[in-house]
């Protein structure tokens, strides 16, 4: 088979032509990073091998690239547990999904409980506005789980909600006003707050809205004036 594989910046994506067809990956980059977002094999190249061919070529530019991976591709993911090696490109806190760990979280009295399963996507330091109001607090310390991975397991009741804006639904109890996670529809992940999980370490690997920050922190963590690119934002990065 003639093969021709590019990363074609142009269109986001990693192409592979075989026989005059175009097989690809869909991608997002931002500085030193990529998430793999879609898979697609066209049907006149369906069981030759096509996919995997594309998903090793996808890997190897990856890391010839050196860039922190994310997957949110479930044809790479797959590829990724069924073939050893490529773990080690992985963001921090994307690790494999083998991940069965659980840890709890519970509010400022007790009557709440969550539980969360696995890793977190990204855990980081938030220094926006709507953060330091409402924890009346310099920085909020998040780690945002896929939504999924999240399971209220006492108190449902007594948990209330506010959201000041569609991204952002946060909840606390009732009872003794403490706070416990936010939800992030459009993202779907939730900030469980790192602060509130036993027996879990927060590794950081960023600080976001480092423009509303009202305390500087010098830990030589990237600082993004919003978000990561890979999170919605700009991707642009402050001084610490
Ligand atoms: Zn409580
Ligand atoms: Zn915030």
């Amino acid at each position: 088979m003639a093969e021709d594989f590019r990363d074609n910046e142009a269109r986001e994506r990693f192409e592979l032509d075989v026989e005059g067809h175009n097989a690809f990956v869909t991608y997002r980059k931002s500085p030193g990073a990529i998430t793999l977002v879609h898979t697609e094999v066209p049907p006149e190249l369906g069981g030759k091998g096509v996919g995997s061919k594309l998903a090793r070529a996808t890997l190897e530019a990856v890391r010839t690239q050196g860039r922190r991976l994310t997957v949110e591709c479930d044809f790479i993911r797959n590829f990724m547990s069924k073939h050893t090696g490529y773990d080690d490109l992985l963001a921090p806190g994307q690790a494999a999904s083998t991940n069965t760990a659980t840890y709890k979280a519970g509010c400022f009295c007790g009557a709440v409980e969550v539980e969360v399963t696995g890793k977190p996507v990204f855990a980081g330091y938030c220094h926006c506005a709507d953060c330091q109001a409402w924890s009346a607090a310099p920085i909020n310390a998040f780690s945002l789980w896929k939504s999924g991975d999240v399971r209220v397991t006492k108190g449902a009741s007594e948990i209330g909600t506010y959201h000041k804006t569609e991204n952002s639904y946060r909840k606390f109890c009732k009872v003794c006003g403490g706070h416990i996670m936010t939800e992030h529809p459009r993202m779907r992940l939730t900030d469980v707050y790192a602060n509130l999980l036993r027996g879990y370490t927060h590794e950081p690997t960023l600080h976001a809205n480092y423009a509303s920050k009202t305390l500087s922190v010098k830990d030589g963590l990237p600082k993004y004036s919003d978000l990561p690119a890979d999170l919605g934002g700009s991707g642009e990065t402050l001084p610490d």
